[in-house]
Order: C-alpha cells, then sequence, then structure tokens
C-alpha cells in the first residue's frame, strides 16, 4: 500500500522529533498496534527498534514474508529468540538510553535486558508514548468513517428482530454475521446486547436471555475497517414503557448533548468528563453513572485520550474519541448512549449515525 508511505515516514519523523523531550536515543516497541501504526506491518508478534537515523523491524521466521511486504521505512530483521534479538538490535544502534513501552515490556523481559545491556539505559515510557496514535490523519479518518457506516447500515436494518421473545445472543450474532457480511474487517469487539436487568451491567455479555415487553436494550457493538475501530451505543426501550425510563433515558441523552456541544479542540479532556458528570449528578443520579464519559477510538478501540475525570490531556483537532455517558439501576435496568466523534477546531463532527432520539419499538 504505496499511499500509506508518506504518511508512515511522517509518524516516524514525528516520533524522532520527541527524543530530546522523551530523553531517549531509540525507542523500543513491543505493542503490535503501535508497531502497525508506525510500519504498516500487520503480524501478531515482533519488536520495532526506532533509533535516531534508522528503524529496525524484528520478526521471526513465521513473519518475514508478510513484513517484507507490508512495511516500510524500516530494515526487516528475523530472530531466532525474540530478547537476542532486541538486544542486539539495540547494541547495533548504539543506544545509550532505549526508551521503551511500560504498558508492553513484561517484568521478566524487562530484567533480562537491563541485566543483558549493561550499557544501556532503559527508560520507561508510558502516557508521553501512549499518545502517538492520538491525532489521525485523513485516511485513518476515512476508515473510522466507513466503519461506522457498516455499523449504520446494519444496525438500522436490524430493529425488526428487536422484538420481546428474542434471545440476546440471537441478536448478538445477527449483528456481528452483518457487520462482517457488510465489508467490515471484523467485529470492534463482542457485540454487546444486555436486555432488562442485563442492561444495568456496562458490559455485560449477551446471554440466552429473551427480550420483554417492557425492556431497555442495550447494544454496544462497533465495526473495523483497514485496522480502524469504530465505537457506538443504543438503547432502545421495547414495548410497554414507563415514564421513568423515558425520563432517564433523556436525562442520559441530555449528558450526551452537552458533550457534544463542550467537544472543540484546546478543551481538557476532563473538563468533558466533568460537564457530562456534573448534569448527571445535578439530577442526584451520580452514583448510577459508573464509568468515564469517553475515550480515544483508532487502531485500537480504546486508546489514547481517555475521557475520564482525571485525564490530563487536552482536545485537539483530529482526535477521534467516543463520548457515553451511562445511568444504570443494578439488578433493573439501564441507559446508555455513545458515539464516536472528530474533534475539530471549533467543534465536532459524529461519525457514527445511528439516530440517538429515543426509540420505543413496539
Ligand atoms: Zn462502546
Ligand atoms: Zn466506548
Amino acid at each position: 500500500m504505496h499511499g500509506e508511505l508518506p504518511s508512515l515516514q511522517g509518524r516516524m519523523d514525528r516520533l524522532r522529533t520527541r527524543f530530546p523531550e522523551l530523553g531517549v536515543d531509540a525507542v523500543l516497541f513491543l505493542d503490535m498496534i503501535n508497531i502497525r501504526y508506525l510500519t504498516g506491518f500487520t503480524g501478531s508478534d515482533g519488536a520495532l527498534l526506532v533509533g535516531e537515523k534508522e528503524a529496525q523491524l524484528l520478526v521471526d521466521g513465521r513473519y518475514v514474508t508478510q513484513a517484507g511486504g507490508e512495511a516500510s521505512g524500516v530494515s526487516l530483521v528475523e530472530y531466532r529468540d525474540k530478547r537476542e534479538g532486541i538486544a542486539a538490535a539495540i547494541g547495533d544502534t548504539g543506544s545509550r538510553v532505549a526508551g521503551f513501552e511500560a504498558l508492553a515490556l513484561n517484568v521478566d523481559a524487562y530484567f533480562w535486558l537491563k541485566n543483558n545491556l549493561r550499557e544501556v539505559a532503559l527508560k520507561p515510557l508510558s502516557d508521553e508514548i501512549n499518545h502517538i496514535r492520538a491525532v489521525k490523519d485523513e485516511g485513518e479518518i476515512a476508515s473510522i468513517k466507513a466503519a461506522a457506516d457498516v455499523c449504520f447500515h446494519v444496525l438500522s436494518g436490524l430493529t425488526d428482530i428487536l422484538k420481546p421473545g428474542i434471545r440476546e445472543r440471537d441478536v448478538a450474532c445477527e449483528l456481528e454475521f452483518r457487520i462482517k457480511r457488510g465489508g467490515a474487517d471484523d467485529v470492534a469487539f463482542p457485540v454487546i446486547v444486555a436486555s432488562g436487568e442485563n442492561s444495568a451491567l456496562p458490559h455485560a455479555r449477551p446471554g440466552m436471555r429473551k427480550i420483554a415487553d417492557g425492556d431497555a436494550v442495550v447494544i454496544d457493538y462497533g465495526a473495523v475497517v483497514n485496522g480502524y475501530h469504530c465505537d457506538e451505543t443504543c438503547t432502545f426501550l421495547v414495548g410497554r414503557t414507563d415514564q421513568k425510563q423515558k425520563d432517564v433515558y433523556n436525562l442520559v441523552k441530555k449528558a450526551h448533548d452537552l458533550a457534544f456541544n463542550a467537544v472543540r479542540a484546546g478543551v481538557p479532556c476532563a473538563d468533558i468528563d466533568r460537564v457530562v458528570r456534573g448534569y448527571i449528578e445535578e439530577s442526584g443520579l451520580g452514583p448510577n453513572f459508573s464509568h468515564g464519559a469517553g475515550h480515544g477510538v483508532g487502531l485500537a478501540v480504546h486508546e489514547a485520550p481517555r475521557i475520564a475525570a482525571k485525564s490530563e490531556g487536552i482536545l485537539e483537532t483530529g482526535m477521534v474519541i467516543t463520548l457515553e455517558p451511562g445511568v444504570y439501576f443494578p439488578g433493573a435496568w439501564g441507559v446508555r448512549i455513545e458515539d464516536t466523534v472528530l474533534v475539530k477546531e471549533k467543534g465536532c463532527e459524529v461519525l457514527t449515525k445511528m439516530p440517538k432520539e429515543l426509540t420505543i419499538i413496539q
């Protein structure tokens, strides 16, 4: 995919310009998503060492052909033993301080490398490196939009089967099948279809429960296109619903609208959470909103930036994030409304397309 070459080179260059600030002269990557982001290699095992002038992609024999076809801007190195390969590559670059992804290197491998690279200081990097994928380019945004389009077509064509009597699992299977058949690489994560008391569990697994008259049904789903995810949640009310359900739905919808109106470049991520949480707390349901207000989406379904009370990030043009307020009554029911949005200079654009107005399925 030669169209990707300029942007891949730009990503590697951007990383290198940050070496002084990070206090390193090389960075070791083990997270396969970051490796894909920087090189184009989509395999499931390997390592990438980015030095000041050149980068080495290290793979074992299973991936040599694939990496040769996919990766660009790197020299390809085959290893027999991963740790030894990494140690040799770091030694070759002449690095004195090699940064590494603290979230991706396990303690055992860390100590092995430390003992075998006595001349090199290993420096753990976390937030400063987790952020590299946060701002998306046009190609990335186009892929997320394509994923959102698949989702929209699939779920809007499926609301007719959301009737009392159908099992959660059957709805989930049908969604997953249609998402894949609809042109996506895959589902973004196992689809959540949670009805009745299960809708009170933010990460419910679809089970054998049959959707019943009067249920809230939370459907949290997404698709992957070209490796890029979208993430969307719709809550439907089914059959004879009561006023409280409608009121709570509208409250969550209002919190979602407030978040949407607050998003633009320059706003602290924590402020978005505060807007959402503040509104839900004012109505007395603060304790019923038990998770963060959103997260970045891209090559991973959850990535930087976090949209939560303790986030330190600032929204930038080109970031893609979710807004997902929810209110849950344990043992009874719950509502969540989630869209994936693109941060712009003066606001944001919603990429996921299902309408979020109260929908009662009769
Ligand atoms: Zn979701
Ligand atoms: Zn989400």
